[in-house]
């Protein structure tokens, strides 16, 4: 099974393909979090990218292109894989597109999930995810337990510094701009399908499994 998740940020795409990708053991690959473990271990890559993720913009095509052949290629993505965050520009979904051809793969679906924006920006300010295993809480709709403590790993929670409010609008301005074509890219491949992104994670979970018919 091939999937691509797009959605505006904070739409609920990590946290969706997470399930999607533990319910039938595929990889959920999110570029945002291979990029963030990047900066964070300060490897060539992570010093390159840095200024971007804190500026909230996006990370040049070309270098996107090369991460996503890299691990589309690899052993873990033999059974398939849930791109998460990716593409998110015209240029990369048509870099992706070559790929596939020239790794004789084929995408099955594209799931765009949509959210009103005033929903969104309420949603990232109270995003908080575990430093340790990555899990993501909602402070409001999904708090953990005992206050910035993960409940999984009894990691600390933070809140990402690109949550914030100047960073936010920057990145829904980016989502609208650069990435929202895309819904129309894939809806012209005959791959799209739309779900509604609001309401518990559990009602968008069993949206998105009756319509992809898992
Ligand atoms: P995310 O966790 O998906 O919201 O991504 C966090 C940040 O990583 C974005 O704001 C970008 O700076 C960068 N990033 C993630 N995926 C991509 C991509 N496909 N293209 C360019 N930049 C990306």
């Amino acid at each position: 099974m091939r999937l691509i998740l797009i959605g505006p940020p904070g739409v609920g795409k990590g946290t969706q393909a997470k399930k999607i990708a533990r319910k039938h053991d595929i990889p959920q690959i999110s570029t945002g979090d291979i990029l963030r473990d990047a900066v964070a271990n300060q490897t060539s890559l992570g010093k390159e990218v840095q200024g971007y993720l804190d500026r909230g913009e996006l990370v040049p095509d070309s270098l996107m292109l090369d991460l996503i052949e890299d691990t589309i290629t690899s052993d873990r993505c033999d059974n398939g894989f849930i791109l998460d965050g990716f593409p998110r520009t015209i240029p990369q979904a048509e870099g992706l597109d070559r790929l596939l051809r020239k790794y004789d793969m084929e995408l099955n679906d594209v799931v765009v999930l949509e959210v009103d924006e005033n929903i969104i920006i309420d949603r990232l300010s109270s995003r908080r995810s575990c430093t340790n295993c990555g899990h993501i809480y909602n402070l409001k709709t999904n708090p953990p337990e005992h206050s910035g403590i993960c409940d999984q790993c009894g990691g600390e929670l933070i809140q990402r510094d690109d949550d914030k409010p100047a960073t936010i609008k920057n990145r829904l301005e980016v989502y609208r701009e650069q990435t929202k074509p895309l819904v129309n890219y894939y809806d012209q491949q005959g791959l799209l399908i739309r779900v509604d992104g609001t309401g518990s994670i559990r009602d968008v979970y069993e949206r998105i499994r009756d319509v992809l018919d898992l």
